[in-house]
């Protein structure tokens, strides 16, 4: 009877939350002092509830900003749309500026409905990783990308460093920190891509001189569409989503990405990934 009854309050109290007409995602269940067993579940019951609880309110927050930001490109669409609807005929000297806005626009959407699904594919995605000579991808790619930005890219990287990662999600990290360096730093300024081995594990270092990131705003900028200062961001075409995809991919290759101030200015991406595999070929 110890056991039974706290394990009774406990199902009823669980049947009460299914059953409820609405939730507000707080709902917790009693915690009996005695006996311990009891106890303890209903705190790991609690626990699970709470994650699951901030998984789905993490969930509608994304939607809704989804949503939200879908709606400024097509509110643009609709008005070029209707403008010319109505004074095309007699202006037509109007059309080609609505067409150029309206390609603008949808362009917008569909980068970020691209990294929409790119986000919600990499819930599901368990990458395929191997030993991978990190100082020919990443040259490879600086390669790529220079002529793709106007500032010079300067490249270190040591006479040898594997890496146990995604060969594709590298490619695309880089490519996504040295895009962000070349839209917030001066056209003429030097972006620095560095490699470094840091014992078992690899570091990779993209450094601008551009505007940098204030200390508080550092962990806000992986969040989903979080953008610095949007009037100023504004200016510059983007998602808010490059970042949160990079943390997604690092974290999907067993890495870790944190941000430091460049000195005297700018901003450094550092990325940390697991060094070579000694049980893999
Ligand atoms: P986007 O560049 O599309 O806005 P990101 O997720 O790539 O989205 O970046 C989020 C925000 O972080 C940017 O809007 C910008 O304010 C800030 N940011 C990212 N990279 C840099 C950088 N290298 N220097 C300064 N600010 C940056």
């Amino acid at each position: 009877r110890k056991l039974n009854e706290p394990l009774l309050g406990l199902t009823t109290a669980a049947q009460n939350i299914v059953n409820a007409d609405q939730t507000n995602y707080q709902e917790t269940l009693p915690v009996p002092d005695t006996p311990d067993e009891v106890h303890n579940l209903s705190i790991e019951f609690n626990r699970l509830l709470q994650s699951l609880n901030q998984q789905v309110l993490r969930n509608r927050q994304f939607v809704s900003d989804a949503s939200h930001e879908l709606r400024t490109p097509i509110a643009g669409i609709r008005g070029h749309v209707a403008l010319v609807q109505r004074h095309g005929r007699d202006h037509p000297e109007i059309i080609p500026d609505s067409l150029t806005a309206i390609d603008g626009e949808s362009l917008k959407m569909q980068h970020l409905i691209e990294s929409l699904l790119q986000l919600s594919r990499m819930d599901q995605a368990e990458l395929q990783r191997s030993n991978v000579d990190l100082v020919s991808v990443i040259s490879k790619g600086v390669a790529q990308l220079q002529p793709q930005v106007s500032q010079t890219i300067r490249l270190q990287v040591p006479a040898h460093a594997e890496a146990y990662v995604n060969a594709d999600s590298v490619d695309q990290i880089l490519s996504a920190l040295v895009m962000n360096a070349h839209k917030y730093s001066a056209a003429d300024s030097v972006i620095d891509v560095v490699l470094l081995e840091t014992g078992p594990r690899v570091t990779l270092m993209v450094s601008d001189n551009g505007v940098g990131i204030p200390d508080d705003e550092k962990p806000k900028v992986f969040d989903r569409f979080y953008r610095v200062d949007s009037s100023r961001s504004k200016k510059v075409a983007g998602t808010g989503l490059g970042l949160a995809i990079v943390q997604k991919i690092v974290e999907l290759n067993n890495g870790d990405v944190t941000i430091a101030d460049n000195k005297p200015r700018g901003t450094r991406f550092v990325v940390t990934l697991p060094g070579k595999n000694e049980n893999v070929i």
